[in-house]
């Protein structure tokens, strides 16, 4: 067994997008991560479903890295490894995120060829540096490598797409594949948010239909208290997009985990009589009632 495929396996993996996409549970989503990232227009719209057009997907992985809810299953096909290491190809820029999540996986170093690493990459080290300080963790380091293994690699791993799909997912060491779940940065720092949710209680009718949509459970509510994880947000936008109030706001707020508890009273509906939940001391009657058409269900 030569050195090659002792040090990589195969991979046989489909890129996919999962029911954990957020448009699968919300026609009214506008998540586009995905739609955004892809250079190549592969995620086409059938129905109000995203799909991936085989026909055109390169397996680059943008889309899959880009998910907030690690919706999409497969490969990020030219991100390669070496002994812990990130090789440079200048054919792709890594994300911030797919940087912090490779430092936290183990990541010793990124290696740069003979020529130096280019902008785009040295901006998006540096800014995932900053962020990597706040959180606690060791900067990621770039070194060079020597000329002869550069040119060994270049010729071993070349371009991706024109030398096909199946030699790329031969090319990734499975122990850089990643899990369900894998893209979701809280999973790797669970003692930091990376959102905040801001809930306007003035407006928040707590109707919870961002509860029942939010894949993260970051809302809990008890008896009389609403109970916001910020750590577990990852600005999906289910909540932003189905709340009829607009009362939500996610915003980037990298730091320490912090939980927020809102408290709300319990009332009998002057109109229906069902009890309700309301954050508004004036408020007698419920979402439902306070929403409902005075001309609706009239007799006249
Ligand atoms: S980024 Fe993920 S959740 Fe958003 S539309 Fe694409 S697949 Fe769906
Ligand atoms: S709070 Fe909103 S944006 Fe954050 S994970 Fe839940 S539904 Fe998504």
């Amino acid at each position: 067994m030569s050195v090659l495929t002792k040090w990589l396996e195969s991979l046989h993996v489909e890129t996919i997008i999962t029911s954990k996409c957020t448009r699968a549970r919300n026609r009214k989503s506008t998540c586009s991560y995905c739609l955004e990232q892809c250079k190549h227009e592969a995620i086409v719209f059938k129905e109000h479903l995203l799909v991936i057009d085989t026909n055109k997907c390169t397996m680059c992985g943008a889309c899959m890295i880009a998910c907030p809810l690690s919706g999409i299953e497969g490969l990020a096909a030219n991100r390669v490894f070496e002994k812990g290491s990130l090789l440079f190809d200048h054919t792709y820029t890594p994300s911030l995120k797919e940087l912090l999540i490779y430092k936290k996986r183990g990541m010793k170093l990124i290696e740069a060829g003979q020529t130096l690493i280019n902008q785009e990459w040295e901006s998006v080290v540096a800014e995932a540096n900053e962020r990597l300080t706040m959180l606690g963790e060791t900067e990621i380091h770039i070194t060079m490598k020597s000329c002869s293994e550069k040119l060994s690699r270049r010729a071993l791993f070349g371009n991706f797409q024109t030398e096909g799909k199946q030699l790329a997912k031969s090319l990734t060491p499975a122990s850089w594949q990643m899990e369900p779940d894998g893209w979701k940065l809280s999973k790797y720092f669970p003692g930091y948010q990376f959102f905040s949710v801001e809930l306007n209680t003035n407006d928040c009718t707590l109707c919870q239909a961002c509860f029942s949509l939010c894949p993260e459970d970051v809302f809990t509510i008890n008896e009389t208290t609403l109970q916001i994880d910020n750590g577990k947000c990852v600005n999906c936008t289910s909540c932003t997009d189905i709340c009829p109030e607009n009362a939500i706001q996610i915003r980037e707020d990298l730091k320490r985990k912090n939980e927020r508890e809102e408290m709300f009273q319990k009332k009998q509906c002057e109109s229906c009589g069902q009890t309700f939940n309301t954050f508004q001391i004036g408020t007698e009657k419920c979402h439902v009632c306070i929403n409902r058409d005075s001309e609706w269900l009239s007799p006249y």
